[in-house]
């Protein structure tokens, strides 16, 4: 879980939106949050159509993925394939 808007006056932060766009947007100079719209496009379906093209540009870092963003398939490959 992904945490936004984290500051001295908010520690523990905003938990991520599972549904929304994993970019973080500058609401103020001082206020950061998490996109507000739906994820579904771009490297793991993390993002919105803006932010996808923003990263196919390189004019946006990558969020890299939670480990529990990983597809599920390759654990269960994992574990299946001892023979
Ligand atoms: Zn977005």
């Amino acid at each position: 879980m992904r945490l936004y808007n984290r500051w001295a006056g908010n520690p523990k932060g905003t938990a991520e939106n599972p549904i929304r766009c994993v970019a973080q947007v500058q609401v103020t100079p001082f206020l950061s949050a998490q996109c507000q719209w739906k994820r579904g496009k771009g490297p793991g379906e993390r993002y919105c159509g803006t932010h996808a093209s923003m990263i196919a540009r390189g004019r946006l870092p990558d969020v890299p993925p939670l480990t529990k963003e990983r597809p599920s398939a390759t654990w269960a490959a994992r574990e299946c394939g001892g023979g």
